[in-house]
């Protein structure tokens, strides 16, 4: 086990200025392993907010007008301290948010791998000629940024969410004021860092604390913010979306959250099926929007591969993710075990087979066994809504139409995956998804160059690839003569 590393202090980042707690409301920092208390969160004050907003908009007029190679070679250098520096951050992000500390590492490495991606794609957001109907008239079609952005994270993964969001925006030439999760607001302040010690000119990036209701409300409407985007769970984006309506008709990009079906064909290859979807399920304790969550599994293959499934998990180990030995962490506050125990009982309750975990351990922090449910009913809480913990249930199929009904079932559609062994039916099936993301045979369906997002209840605009920069670009038309 590492020796337990300082947490260190939380401060705002505001106008390239770091403010600590003196005469602010705070709020305990807890991590997820002990329970007990790693730092005091300052909260900004409404005065604070309007400064973050005042800097993003003063900054806004010579960011956007730097050449987006200029930006682009900050981005990057900012992705090369935070490789250098990973050693020493990573473990306060296995502090607050409990994943253990090789997806600690993994993460900020990602979140590079992200702006050094990113800068290079702002600087190719060109535009276009359409060729005119009106002799000497020239029609242009130009790319210029949003204007300032408020960004609003969440804790499941607070370095490649904030890293897809502060990217974009800033080499398309927009400036940003962030708030991290409240629970999880370390990594954010250490992005800022790196860009601040890259050379990013005052007010571009501000990060900003406090109780998330106070804060949205407070920058969605300002009047110098011009686009809102959001990554959380879906009533709270609902909400924001309905603010950035009322204050402005803003642009926002929703990603919410999802309830991934894993279709398992009878042709599937089982052990590769069963080697991918266990390492993605428990990925983060299984807190991941995309995570996979129910297998809908082929009559004739089922009892093997929930068998195969279930062995697998139960032999996951389980500890602080300090501890380089332990491969699941654990959840990253108690409002998840509350939630994963009573779905698991409802689903119990109802007639599931409970095959492993099912109960919290370690009689410390908020730790839950990697758990599998087989056979659960259609009307369990569980197979309607996101579990967003380590839990998988299984249910089974007999025909393609039937397996495609049961993913399309719900009103969500962020992830999905399927295994077979037939291109005819991982067309099909690719096809028939509705969601955002399919997986067919595999789980790399979240990669800097392609792009993320969902359809339906999941939300709308997608975070990476080119299509992550146009979520901060506007489209101008020019005819001239
Ligand atoms: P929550 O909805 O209260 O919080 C989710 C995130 O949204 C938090 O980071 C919080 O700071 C932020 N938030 C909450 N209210 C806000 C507001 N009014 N304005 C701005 N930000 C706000 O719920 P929770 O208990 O933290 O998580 C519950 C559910 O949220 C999960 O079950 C999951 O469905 C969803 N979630 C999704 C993602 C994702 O990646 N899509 C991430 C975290 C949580």
């Amino acid at each position: 086990m590492a020796q337990s590393p300082s947490y260190g202090e939380i401060k705002l980042f505001i106008d390239a200025e770091w403010i600590g707690a003196e005469g602010r409301v705070t709020e305990d920092v807890i991590n997820p392993a002990t329970g007990e208390a790693i730092a005091a969160l300052p909260h900004a004050t409404a005065e604070d907010l309007d400064r973050a907003v005042a800097a993003a908009e003063r900054a806004f007029k010579t960011w956007r007008t730097t050449p987006a190679y200029d930006r682009a070679k900050i981005l990057r250098k900012a992705a090369d301290l935070l490789r250098e520096r990973v050693e020493q951050l990573a473990p306060r992000l296995t502090m607050d948010q409990g994943k253990v500390i090789a997806e600690a590492r993994q993460e900020f490495l990602i979140a590079a791998d992200i702006f050094d991606w990113t800068a290079d794609e702002g600087r190719r957001a060109y535009g276009r000629v359409v060729p005119s109907r009106i002799p000497g008239v020239r029609w242009l079609v130009v790319k210029e940024p949003v204007g300032p952005v408020a960004g609003f994270t969440p804790w499941n993964f607070p370095g490649i969410i904030p890293a897809r969001k502060i990217s974009a925006a800033l080499a398309s030439g927009c400036t940003m004021v962030i708030k991290p999760s409240e629970e999880t607001p370390s990594t954010v302040l250490e992005i800022a860092r790196a860009l601040d010690d890259a050379g990013l000119p005052k007010g571009v990036l501000n990060v900003v604390h406090g109780r998330p209701s106070d804060v949205s409300e407070h920058l969605i409407a300002a009047d110098g913010i011009r686009k809102i985007t959001f990554t959380g769970s879906i009533a709270v984006g609902q909400h924001l979306a309905g603010l950035a309506a009322k204050h402005g008709v803003k642009r926002t990009t929703m990603e919410l959250g999802g309830h991934a079906p894993v279709l398992i064909f009878e042709d599937a290859d089982i052990d590769a099926a069963i080697r991918t979807m266990v390492q993605a399920k428990y990925r983060n304790s299984g807190q991941v929007c995309i995570s996979p969550t129910r297998f809908v599994v082929h009559e004739s293959v089922h009892d093997r591969f929930v068998d195969g499934f279930a062995r697998a998990a139960a032999e996951i180990r389980i500890g602080d993710g300090l501890d380089e030995l332990s491969q699941m962490g654990p959840l990253a506050n108690g409002r998840r075990v509350a939630t994963m125990e009573r779905m698991v009982a409802d689903a119990v309750e109802r007639g599931a087979e409970l095959r492993t975990g099912g109960e919290r351990t370690l009689n410390r922090g908020y730790f839950y066994r990697p758990t599998v449910l087989a056979n659960v009913p259609e009307d369990a809480i569980i197979m309607n809504e996101e579990p967003f913990g380590p839990v998988a249930v299984t249910a089974r199929f007999s025909s393609f139409e039937e397996a495609i009904e049961q993913a399309n079932r719900l009103p969500y559609g962020l992830a999905s995956y399927a295994f077979t062994s037939s291109s005819r039916t991982a067309a099909a099936v690719s096809e028939a998804l509705e969601a955002g993301m399919v997986g067919v045979n595999n789980a790399a369906i979240s990669m800097t160059e392609t792009p993320f997002g969902g359809v339906k209840q999941s939300g709308y605009g997608s975070e990476g690839g080119v299509e992550g920069m146009e979520a901060y670009l506007t489209t101008k038309m020019i005819s001239q003569s």
